[in-house]
C-alpha cells in the first residue's frame, strides 16, 4: 500500500422544521407538486425573504453538539448560478461568515474528524425527468426547504472511515431532533471529495468531487472507485484533473460533469435582503437548555445507570426507533436488561432497518413481565410477542383465551408427574440405573402431559425429588 486516500465530506441535511427557511410555506415531501409554494420560494420579483428562527436554533444546536465555535455575528450570502430548479437564479447560503466553525466528531478508535464549518442554506426545487428526450417537469415544493451543510476537514482516510463518520453524524442529527436524515427521501446527502497521495507526503493531491450521493452503499463504492481511478492515473504517469464527477451507482462508474469550479464562479456577495444575524447570550443559553441528550451522553447513562453492556448499548443507540421503544418500555417499569434482551433478540428480527416498531410498548412490557414472573413460558412469550407485533392482539386476553398460562400450582404439577412416572416404569428404572438420557425422556413426557404449560426447570427439579429418593 503505497497510496493514501484522503476524503472530505460535505453533508447536506434537510432540517425538520415545520416551515421553509425564508417563508411560511410548509415543509412537506408528500404533497402534490407545486402546492407548498409562494412568491418568496419561487423567486417572484420583489418578494423578500424573512428568516425562520427555528432554522437558526437547529443550526446552533447542531454546532454545539459538534463542539463548534458559534459565530455570534453571522450573515447570508448569495451564490449565483442558473439552473431550472433554482427560480431566483441564486441560492441564499453562507460563505464569508458561516454560523458555526471549527468543531469535530469522534469516530471509531477515538479518531477525531475535524469539522471545518457548518452553514445554513436553502434547498432547490426538484426536476422530474420524463423518458429520454421527453418533457422535464419542475416541482418547487422543495425550494426553500432549510438545509445545514456540514463540511468536514479532509481527515478521513478510507471508505470505511467515511461511512463510520456519516453513520455517527446521522445518529447525532436524529438524536438532537434537527433532521430525520432519511437518505432514501434525500433529506441527507453528501458531496464526496477524494484525492490520493503517497504515504508520508504532506501536500494533498488534486481532488475530485462527486455530488449528491444519497446512500451509504453508493458513497462507499464511489470512494473506492475514485481512489482506484486516481491511483491508476498517477501510476500510469498521468495527472489527476480537478473536476466534479457524477457517480452512477447502477453502472458503478463516475463520469466527468464539469471541470474545476471555484467560489469565484458563483460570484458570491453578501445577501442584501437579509440583515446581519446576531445571536445573543440569552439565545445561546436557551438553545443549550433545549438540546436533547447527545448520543454519547445517552450511551453513558445506559451503561452506568441502567446497567446495560457495551454491545446492547451500541446496538440500541444505533437507531432512534429502538431508543424510543426501549425508553418507553423502561418508563413503563420494565427491567432495562430484560427489555434490551427481548428487544434486541426477539423484536429486532421482525423490524426492517430504520423502521418504526409497530408494537405497543405496553404489550411488550406485559409479555416480558409475565415471562419473568413465570406465568407464561419463554416460548409462549415469544409466540405471543409475534402475535402482538403482527396482529396487535392484547397479550393477556390472548393468553387467557388460548389457555396459555403456566400451571403454577405445584400439587397439580406433581399429580401429573406421578402419573407419568407410573406410566413409564422402564424409563424410570433405566434412569435409576444411571442412564441420564432416560431422565430427559421423562422430562419430555411430563412437559407433554402438562401441555407445555409448566416451567421446565421446575418440572426437572420436582422430578428429581420424586425419582431420587
Ligand atoms: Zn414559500
Amino acid at each position: 500500500m503505497k497510496w493514501e486516500t484522503v476524503i472530505g465530506l460535505e453533508v447536506h441535511a434537510e432540517l425538520s422544521t415545520a416551515t421553509k427557511i425564508f417563508c411560511s410555506c410548509p415543509v412537506s415531501f408528500r404533497e402534490k407538486p407545486n402546492t407548498c409554494i409562494c412568491e418568496v420560494c419561487t423567486g417572484m420579483p420583489g418578494a423578500l425573504p424573512s428568516l425562520n428562527e427555528k432554522v437558526v436554533d437547529y443550526a446552533v444546536r447542531t454546532g454545539l453538539a459538534l463542539g463548534c465555535d458559534i459565530n455570534r455575528h453571522t450573515r447570508f450570502d448569495r451564490k449565483n448560478y442558473f439552473y431550472p430548479d433554482l427560480p431566483k437564479a441564486y441560492q441564499i447560503s453562507q460563505l464569508y461568515a458561516p454560523i458555526c466553525t471549527n468543531g469535530s466528531l469522534e469516530i471509531g478508535g477515538g479518531k477525531r474528524i475535524g469539522i471545518h464549518e457548518l452553514h445554513m442554506e436553502e434547498d432547490a426545487g426538484k426536476l422530474l425527468h420524463g423518458e429520454e428526450g421527453k418533457k422535464t417537469l419542475i416541482d418547487y415544493n422543495r425550494a426553500g426547504v432549510p438545509l445545514i451543510e456540514i463540511v468536514s476537514e479532509p481527515d478521513l482516510r478510507s471508505a470505511e472511515e467515511a461511512i463510520d463518520y456519516l453513520t455517527r453524524l446521522r445518529t447525532l442529527l436524529q438524536f438532537i431532533g434537527v433532521s430525520d436524515c432519511k437518505m432514501q427521501e434525500g433529506s441527507l446527502r453528501a458531496d464526496v471529495n477524494v484525492s490520493v497521495r503517497r504515504y508520508g507526503e504532506a501536500e494533498l493531491g488534486t481532488r475530485t468531487e462527486m455530488k449528491n450521493l444519497n446512500s451509504f452503499h453508493a458513497i462507499k463504492r464511489a470512494i473506492e472507485y475514485e481512489s482506484r481511478r486516481q491511483i491508476d492515473l498517477l501510476e500510469g504517469g498521468s495527472a489527476v484533473t480537478q473536476q466534479t464527477r457524477r457517480w452512477d451507482d447502477r453502472l458503478a462508474k463516475s463520469y466527468v460533469m464539469r471541470s474545476k469550479e471555484d467560489a469565484m464562479d458563483y460570484k458570491y456577495f453578501p445577501e442584501p435582503d437579509l440583515p446581519e444575524l446576531i445571536i445573543s447570550e440569552d439565545k445561546l443559553n436557551k438553545i443549550k437548555s433545549e438540546t436533547p441528550e447527545l448520543p454519547e451522553e445517552k450511551k453513558r447513562r445506559y451503561r452506568n445507570e441502567l446497567g446495560l453492556g457495551e454491545y446492547d448499548t451500541e446496538l440500541i443507540c444505533s437507531d432512534l426507533s429502538l431508543v424510543r421503544f426501549f425508553e418507553k418500555a423502561v418508563d413503563l417499569g420494565a427491567d432495562p436488561k430484560q427489555t434490551a434482551n427481548w428487544l434486541l433478540s426477539e423484536v429486532l428480527r421482525m423490524v426492517g432497518d430504520g423502521e418504526e416498531i409497530p408494537l405497543k410498548a405496553e404489550s411488550f412490557v406485559k409479555i416480558i413481565s409475565l415471562v419473568s414472573e413465570n406465568k407464561i413460558s419463554r416460548s409462549t412469550g415469544k409466540a405471543v410477542l409475534e402475535k402482538a407485533f403482527s396482529e396487535g392482539i392484547d397479550p393477556e386476553e390472548y393468553i387467557d383465551k388460548n389457555n396459555l398460562f403456566q400451571i403454577s400450582d405445584i400439587s397439580d404439577i406433581e399429580k401429573a408427574l406421578k402419573r407419568v412416572i407410573e406410566e413409564n416404569p422402564k424409563s424410570v428404572s433405566e434412569y435409576r440405573g444411571g442412564k441420564e438420557k432416560a431422565f430427559k425422556y421423562i422430562v419430555g413426557q411430563s412437559m407433554k402431559a402438562l401441555g407445555g404449560k409448566a416451567d421446565a426447570r421446575l418440572v426437572g427439579s420436582l422430578l428429581h425429588k420424586l425419582l431420587d429418593r
